[in-house]
């Protein structure tokens, strides 16, 4: 359930077992918020990972999962564990609040509620939940392409692994490296270089359209697209969209032997994620993929049982 308004500024989902408690706490921010509610600790935990609330004022005491089991399993997900957690609760001793700081929230509000004093601590972790996300976003992307970093791309590897792993599903990923980059830096000028990524950039995230596919640079020029749920055959379908989207692009290279165009080679991998194993060996393949593919005559993509 949700009440909207435009004058939107930030997104709060307001956990009490108390229809009552939701009704004044909705009151007093929905001048300034969208507010979601929740009558449970169970649906708290469904509609977090439906709506990625930038905040949840979560109330202690309640039947079933009461508000610190609810905040230990939203600090477990990886999905939900950035969300800023607000305890709301009648209970005011000092162990309480320990409490509720060590099951991981960031602030406490004591019932009765003081409209003024809630609404400001709001403002305050909505402040300071923008400002991490700004950060984050800046530590995980590229500066030149604004594709994701290397870094990101790690981070990705490793959740997507264990996701694919727990649902026996297939993980895929094409190694992608701009043919004879160097001298196109050597005709053209090393900004003009950086103009070309930033336009194969943008053409290459364009092939790559489910939500869960990541393009990440993965060093100079050279660009991995990780493929989740995806098998060889889907993958080398995104590796010939790349190859037609990069030829469609049409940069010109006068100084390449390959093509009078900018061309990309390519080399994919897959496997089914088992737990313990060893996602580097998956990334070894696709390089020695890569490599074939630039042996073989470049503008191609390589995968086992195909040249
Ligand atoms: P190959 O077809 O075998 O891949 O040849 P190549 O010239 O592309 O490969 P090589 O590894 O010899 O050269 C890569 C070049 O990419 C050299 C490097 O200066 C350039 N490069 C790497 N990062 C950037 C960047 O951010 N901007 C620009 N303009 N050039 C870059
Ligand atoms: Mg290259
Ligand atoms: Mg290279």
């Amino acid at each position: 359930m949700s009440w909207t308004n435009l004058a939107t500024n930030g997104r709060i989902l307001v956990v009490d077992d108390a229809m009552e408690n939701i009704q004044i706490l909705h009151q007093a921010l929905r001048g300034e918020h969208d507010v979601l509610f929740a009558l449970s600790g169970e649906k708290a935990l469904e509609l977090a990972h439906q709506q990625l609330p930038d905040l949840i004022l979560l109330d202690a005491m309640m039947p079933g999962m009461d508000g610190y089991a609810a905040c230990a399993a939203l600090k477990a997900s990886a999905e939900t564990h950035d969300i800023p957690v607000i305890f709301v609760t009648a209970l005011s001793q000092p162990e309480d609040e320990t409490r509720a700081l060590e099951a991981g929230a960031v602030d406490f509000i004591s019932k009765p509620f003081n409209v003024a004093v809630v609404r400001a601590r709001v403002r305050t972790q909505l402040t300071i939940k923008r400002q991490a996300d700004a950060l984050r976003e800046l530590t995980l992307t590229d500066a030149l392409t604004g594709v994701a970093n290397r870094r990101s791309f790690n981070n990705t590897l490793e959740n997507e692994w264990r996701r694919c792993a727990r649902s026996g599903a297939a993980l895929a990923l094409i190694m992608i490296d701009v043919d004879h980059f160097k001298r196109y830096n050597d005709l053209y000028g090393h900004q003009a270089g950086d103009h070309c990524l930033q336009r194969l950039c943008a053409a290459m995230a364009r092939c790559a359209s489910r939500p869960q596919d990541l393009l990440a640079r993965f060093g100079g020029e050279e660009f991995i697209l990780l493929l989740p749920e995806e098998e060889l055959a889907g993958a080398s379908v995104v590796a010939q969209r790349l190859l037609d989207e990069v030829r469609a692009t049409a940069l010109p290279h006068a100084a390449s032997p390959t093509s009078p165009l900018v061309t990309v080679s390519m080399g994919l991998a897959a496997t089914l994620p088992r737990a313990g194993l060893d996602t580097g060996e998956l990334i070894r393949t696709a390089d020695a993929l890569l490599y074939r593919a630039k042996h073989t005559g470049r503008n191609r993509f390589c995968f086992d049982g195909h040249d």
